[in-house]
């Protein structure tokens, strides 16, 4: 009997050290550099934070998603689902830890895709947690289709000339190099047209024009950039994989980013529920505490339920991909947790900001970030809408047409079918009576 729920002692360990270290030593990070943990570390963070760093590296825990090939442990997913899910409770944690996204997406697929001279400028200063990195594909005008994407790369010479604009880049402002998605052959399809290329970020030509906020973010704090790529000249080596490989190269890398996702969310939502539960056993109204009213029961009962179910779909989604080790069988799953992630931080956080009245809504309780978060990620790395589309089109892959008139399940077609397997003992039966 192979289906476990346990998880194996040493590991477990594990788990309680980071549980202690993220609660007692990262937590107050957020709240001392709000927004700051894609920043490089400067004289204020750098004092505190690379300390914590090497904490991590010495307990056997940098980078937990690396397989020992690029220096980590390959704890594999169903570990990092573990991993992550306690990270995912502080933003600064992915930092402190060398699990940050957009980088852990980015290593990916240059260790994939990358030559060895890539590697070692790109690969090596990000893996060590020395550089951040940047994902340029979004466009003003078009974002869940990338076959409109206009960006594009011209061969001149043995140097590549890029033009155009990208949308909502996250982390340029702090990027040490940008991968960019660009046209290369505009006369085929889009999903053989399209190339990938390293571009260091100080590139003459690569013009932020401004870098967006989210919601609570002031002026000067957002981080998702509209770049102009304004004639930005990159050598012959800059092309990551092959010409018109951008397709194939972004699924490698979304597939991953997306269960990590899912499982941060899991740590999010569960501290949702604490917050509620405190609260619930903590306020009394109208003579009896709120833990004691039926609708806070219900809020408590379904976002319980509601996070159980998400978090095991998630595991089990980590557990396929160490399986099969090979995200395209899994796709269908992933697109699932990516469709069901937001309405499970939303509807949680939601109840639980209900349950704290006033308190709730305001500036002085976390609940409008979760809200707003749960928002993002019905967007970042392509939207709900998208990946349900994605989800019916596998499921349905399995299914075949009837070619009878009536579905296969009708009852008087089944019930002839049965009479008409058993008729000798149905006539018998008659017989006897
Ligand atoms: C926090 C955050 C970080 C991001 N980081 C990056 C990044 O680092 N790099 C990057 O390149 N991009 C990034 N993005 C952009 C993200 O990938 C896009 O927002 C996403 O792909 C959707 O594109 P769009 O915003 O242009 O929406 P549109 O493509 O305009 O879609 C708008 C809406 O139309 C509906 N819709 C679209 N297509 C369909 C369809 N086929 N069927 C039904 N309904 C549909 C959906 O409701 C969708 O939300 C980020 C976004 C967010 C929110």
């Amino acid at each position: 009997m192979a289906w476990d729920f346990e998880t194996e002692p040493e590991f477990e360990l594990k788990l309680e050290w980071i549980r202690q270290f993220v609660r007692d030593k990262v937590e107050p990070l957020d709240l001392i550099f709000p927004h700051r943990s894609f920043h490089p570390l400067d004289d204020e963070t750098g004092p505190l934070v690379r300390p914590m760093q090497q904490e991590v590296r010495d307990q056997g825990l940098w980078g937990a998603h690396l397989g020992p090939e690029l220096g980590g442990k390959g704890f594999g997913q169903l570990k990092l689902a573990l991993i992550n899910e306690i990270l995912g409770t502080s933003s600064w944690a992915p930092i402190v830890f060398g699990t940050a996204a957009p980088d852990t997406g980015n290593a990916e697929i240059i260790a994939h895709y990358g030559t060895e001279a890539q590697k070692e400028k790109y690969l090596q200063p990000l893996l060590n947690g020395e550089c951040f990195s940047c994902y340029s594909m979004t466009e003003p005008h078009a974002g869940a289709d990338p076959t409109m994407f206009t960006t594009r790369a011209v061969k001149d010479g043995d140097e590549w000339v890029i033009n155009g604009y990208k949308f909502f880049s996250s982390n340029a402002r702090t990027a040490r190099f940008i991968i960019v998605m660009a046209v290369t052959d505009p006369d085929v399809s889009a999903y053989q047209g399209m190339s990938m290329f390293l571009v260091p970020a100080d590139t003459p030509g690569v013009n932020i024009v401004r870098n967006v906020g989210l919601d609570g973010e002031r002026d000067n704090e957002g981080s998702h950039a509209l770049i102009h790529y304004d004639n930005v000249r990159v050598p012959a080596e800059a092309l990551l994989g092959g010409e018109g490989q951008a397709f194939v190269i972004a699924q490698t890398r979304l597939g991953g980013g997306r269960i990590h996702h899912a499982m941060r969310t899991i740590g999010l939502a569960q501290k949702a529920i604490d917050m509620m539960c405190e609260r619930a056993l903590s306020r009394s109204t109208q003579g009896s505490l709120l833990g004691d009213k039926q609708f806070v029961q219900g809020f408590i009962a379904d976002s319980y339920a509601q996070l159980k179910q998400f978090r095991l779909f998630v595991l089990y989604t980590a557990w396929e991909i160490d399986e099969y080790n090979d995200y395209k069988r899994v796709r269908k799953d992933i697109a699932t947790a990516k469709v069901v992630m937001p309405t499970v931080l939303h509807d949680i956080a939601w109840r639980a900001m209900q349950v704290h009245g006033a308190l709730g809504v305001s500036n002085e309780m976390p609940f409008n970030g979760m809200i707003h978060g749960a928002a993002s990620m019905g967007l970042a790395d392509g939207p709900t809408e998208v990946h349900k589309v994605t989800v019916a089109r596998q499921l349905l892959r399995e299914y075949k047409a009837t070619d009878d008139l009536w579905p296969t399940e009708h009852l008087p077609k089944k019930l002839a079918a049965a009479k008409a397997k058993y008729a000798e003992y149905l006539e018998h039966e008659v017989g006897n009576l």
